[in-house]
């Protein structure tokens, strides 16, 4: 086993439904408290890591125009819900002693930093763990597209995605169980087959930016640890 881990600078997304455990709605502490203790164990290899969290725990604004809200007034309150995951993340990073700043693409100067790209690169550079709330601060995007953006923005040489299995399948293994596992994907695999890993944006996003995407399971305790020296269970989506 490598102890020397793969990856210089990382973003991971979470999911806002990754922090609800078995819960249907809301933060289960629990999980967060795990998934924190994760995110240190990588940090205490050395990697510089950000994270991009997303709201759908409490408040999606797709879902909220589908019911008849006005859709940008129902993204916003998305892009607040972010906020609040942000901060709980925040606080179980700090409670395991790992500084941690929130910057959001929304400024609120009471909660949070705002969002200043150099500030962020600095940031990550001492070791804090920077947290990139309230998405691309734009309605009509998600927080994939966010997470995107940002890993790029932040020159990161890879773009985790914690999701509820260990990597990318053609059907949902929990309803399918004939469903295939991929070791490795194109951008335009993902894209052609239209396989549920991230939205098309931020899947062009991370292709013109050339930005590999590791797609593995952030329930399973220790994958992250795993994932940055390239051992486990994965799904790597490259050119
Ligand atoms: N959102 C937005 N712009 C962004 C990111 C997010 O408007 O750049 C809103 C959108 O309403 C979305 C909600 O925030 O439904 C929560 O984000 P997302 O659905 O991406 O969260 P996840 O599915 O990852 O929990």
């Amino acid at each position: 086993m490598s102890p020397t881990p793969a990856y210089k600078r990382v973003l991971l997304k979470v999911s806002g439904e990754a922090l609800m455990g078995e819960r249907d709605y809301g933060l289960d502490t629990e999980t967060v408290t795990r998934i924190a203790a994760d995110v240190a164990d990588v940090c205490a290899m050395g990697v510089q890591v950000s994270l991009v969290i997303g709201g759908g725990n409490i408040f999606r604004g797709v879902s909220a125009a589908a019911g008849g809200m006005d859709r940008a007034q129902a993204d916003y309150m998305g892009m607040l819900a972010t906020v609040m995951n942000a901060l709980a993340m925040q606080n179980a990073l700090e409670k395991r002693g790992v500084p941690t700043r929130v910057q959001s693409a929304i400024p609120m100067a009471s909660v949070c930093e705002p969002y200043i790209r150099r500030r962020a690169e600095r940031h990550m550079e001492k070791g804090r763990v920077v947290i990139f709330a309230a998405g691309t601060g734009n309605p009509f995007f998600t927080t994939d597209t966010a997470a995107a953006l940002r890993a790029a923005e932040m020159g990161c040489n890879a773009l985790l995605k914690g999701t509820q299995v260990d990597g990318v399948y053609s059907a949902d293994p929990r309803k399918r169980p004939d469903a295939q596992r991929y070791e490795q994907l194109t951008y335009l695999d993902v894209l052609a087959r239209d396989l549920a890993v991230m939205d098309a944006s931020a899947i062009s996003l991370a292709r013109e930016n050339r930005l590999p995407i590791i797609v593995f399971n952030i329930h399973a305790p220790g994958a992250f640890v795993q994932v940055m020296r390239g051992e486990g269970r994965f799904t790597t989506i490259v050119e």
